[in-house]
């Protein structure tokens, strides 16, 4: 099964994701989290993307494409992903339409998440990460048993560089113009495209994502 999780930053994407991803027992693909992982170890792609991310503009569409060929090809992906942060342009979502046209595969839905703006700006304030194994965690919504530490690996948790609210401010701007047409993109297309709100406690959206997949 191939899903796309649609939504603004701060929609809680990544965690929903990772929650879906364990019921289907399928791979979440984080654009985000690939990008972040080859920031944390220097490589080149890491360099040329992080100006892009730490002033919340989009990097740039043939990077990304490279980036989830190469994931959808390993074995693992095999039976499916979901898909997180991606695609966010219309270039990554015909990109994407063309791998999998090429490869057999299909999508199978878009699942939007919708969170209001001022919603999103306060909790991404309390937004932390895993330095070490990526768990996001918020302090106010999902805190860590020890406050600052991950109770998964014991790392430390960290608030992403672009979280903060200028940055937060230009990539929901960002969303709105380049991401949330997508919406009419797939609707055109004759995907099924489901809306859900992304307020509520974690396994309140998680109901709701379930809900929907199986309607
Ligand atoms: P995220 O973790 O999904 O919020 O992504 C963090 C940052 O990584 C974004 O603000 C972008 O700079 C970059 N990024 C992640 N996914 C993409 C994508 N599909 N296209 C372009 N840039 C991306």
């Amino acid at each position: 099964m191939n899903l796309i999780l649609l939504g603004p930053p701060g929609a809680g994407k990544g965690t929903q994701g990772a929650l879906l991803a364990a019921r289907l027992d399928i791979p979440k693909l984080a654009t985000g989290d690939l990008l972040r992982e080859a920031v944390r170890r220097g490589t080149p792609l890491g360099l040329s993307a992080k100006r892009y991310m730490d002033s919340g503009e989009l990097v740039p569409d043939d990077v990304i494409l490279g980036l989830v060929a190469e994931v959808l090809g390993s074995p693992e992906a095999e039976r499916g992903v979901i898909f997180d942060g991606f695609p966010r342009t219309l270039p990554q979502a015909e990109g994407l339409d063309g791998i999998f046209a090429e490869s057999g595969r299909r999508l199978d839905g878009v699942l939007v998440m919708e969170v209001p703006d001022d919603v999103i700006v306060r909790r991404i304030s309390g937004r932390r990460t895993c330095a070490d194994c990526g768990r996001p965690y918020n302090v106010f919504s999902e805190p860590p048993t020890v406050a600052g530490v991950c109770d998964v690996c014991g790392g430390k948790l960290v608030a992403r560089v672009d979280d903060d609210e200028a940055t937060v401010r230009r990539r929901l701007q960002v969303f709105a113009e380049e991401t949330a047409p997508l919406i009419g993109y797939y609707r055109a297309a004759g995907v099924l495209v489901q809306s859900i709100s992304g307020e509520g406690a974690v396994e309140e959206v998680q109901h709701a994502l379930a809900t929907a997949l199986a309607a």
